[in-house]
């Protein structure tokens, strides 16, 4: 599966920062991971600081797939209203989703402060009014949260607009968020996974998955066989390909980022990321060095051909909202890209076993525009399902709710 077209820049940036070996031999080891990007890195570091003997797979190179891609925001408010959640799934259920990704970000940051230099930083996080219908539901969402005890105030048009010069109706300005760069964060993860007795496998296919009543048995392309007690598929937006049930819709998504440009030109943005309301959504921000990463303009089916010819005209859009909103900005990207995304219907992802393989084989499908806030959840989630334990978003993450 072709997951990226362009200059992903987290690549082009960090190369390949470890060289791993492919499978050689048979072994067996408690857990495998399929997939060396960053759902993967945090449920195999989640696992060997249990004392799972964990052996991590990855067909291309580590960080490679959809992670090189990312964006990277790291938000506890997803892509679905949480005042949608509590209409479908009930207000305790809705909450602990949203309490759950506010956490993740906590987690994430106590991670990297183990492992260090990965552009991680605590942001603010600006959900904007595209429009002035939109005004009222956002209005809405802000009282839920706020009377669920999340930290965020609401932003009248005035106050938008002095502090930020954007023009919008009214914002949600909120006061847990977060960046990384998510594929320097995969090989500080695996890294260190290695000095734990961990092993990562790259440049290795998993080909077929058996499972038997007391184990599992993974065949790669090259015939080499692994034996473990249970298998983690973390093969990002390629794991459809193991179900026959439909639980996604891939997507294509588009990102540009610039050069670094200066503190007074960025003002608020260099402290506060931003998004908004309309669908698909435009969002934006900095890294450590100034740049500014912009996102958005995605397509509703992916093609990876159509995606690869469309690259630069997407660029020139998300180029032009953004001077739009920021008149003064003379933006010039630098490297120009576009991802596979994959989202379910209800904008929550799937973690655990389906019926189709039993409960030897668990799903890792961080799938939405907050995966990797989803994915440390999964990490935790999966670690105490393989200890025989129910952890409290277990149910509401797991494939029962399609039925
Ligand atoms: C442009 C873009 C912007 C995004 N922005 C954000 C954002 O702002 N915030 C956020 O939280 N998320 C964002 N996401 C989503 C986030 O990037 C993903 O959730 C995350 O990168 C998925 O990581 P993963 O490890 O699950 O998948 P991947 O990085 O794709 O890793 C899966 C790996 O599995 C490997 N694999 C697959 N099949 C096999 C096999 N049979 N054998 C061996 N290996 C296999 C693949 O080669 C791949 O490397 C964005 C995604 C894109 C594309």
């Amino acid at each position: 599966m072709d997951l990226k077209s362009g200059y992903p820049f987290w690549a082009v940036k960090n190369g390949l920062m470890s060289a791993f070996p492919a499978v050689k031999a048979d072994l067996k080891c408690d857990v495998v991971v399929i997939g060396g990007g960053i759902t993967g890195a945090l449920i195999a570091d989640e696992l060997i600081t249990s004392g799972f003997a964990t052996v991590v797979v990855e067909q291309r190179d580590i960080g490679w797939g959809s992670t090189s891609a990312s964006t990277a925001l790291l938000q506890y408010e997803i892509d679905t209203h949480l005042l949608d959640l509590v209409k479908w799934y009930g207000e305790e259920n809705g909450v602990m989703a949203y309490q759950g990704c506010s956490d993740a970000i906590n987690a994430l940051a106590e991670l990297v402060s183990e492992v260090g230099d990965v552009d991680f930083a605590r942001q603010q996080s600006l959900y904007f009014a595209s429009q002035p219908e939109d005004e009222n539901t956002l209005h809405n969402e802000f009282k839920l949260r706020h009377k669920h005890g999340f930290k965020a105030d609401w932003l009248a048009a005035n106050a938008v607009r002095e502090r930020y010069g954007l023009l919008s109706s009214g914002a949600i300005l909120t006061h847990h968020a977060a960046r990384i760069d998510p594929y320097r964060m995969t090989y500080r993860l695996l890294e260190r996974l290695v000095t734990r007795g961990g092993q990562v496998f790259d440049r290795t296919t998993i080909e077929a998955i058996t499972t038997h009543e007391n184990g599992v048995t993974l065949r790669t392309e090259e015939g080499v066989k692994i034996s473990c007690q249970y298998v983690v598929l973390a093969a990002g937006y390629a794991s459809q390909k193991w179900l026959q049930q439909k639980v996604a819709k891939n997507l294509s998504t588009y990102a540009f980022i610039t050069d670094p440009m200066d503190a007074d030109t960025l003002g608020a943005l260099t402290t506060t990321m931003m998004w908004e309301s309309a669908r698909p959504y435009l969002y934006f921000r900095c890294t450590g060095e100034g740049r500014l990463l912009v996102g958005g303009e995605d397509d509703d089916i992916d093609i990876p051909t159509k995606r690869d010819a469309r690259v630069e005209k997407k660029c020139q859009k998300l180029i032009n909202r953004i001077a739009d909103i920021f008149p003064n900005f003379e933006l010039k990207p630098t490297f120009s890209w576009a991802g596979t995304f994959a989202e379910t219907a209800d904008g929550l992802p799937f973690f655990g076993p389906h019926e189709q393989h039993g409960p030897r084989v668990l799903f890792a499908m961080a799938y939405g525009g907050n995966g990797i806030t989803y994915s440390m959840i999964g990490a935790k989630l999966l670690r105490e399902q393989i200890q025989g334990r129910q952890h409290k978003l277990a149910q509401l993450f797991s494939f029962e709710r399609l039925s």
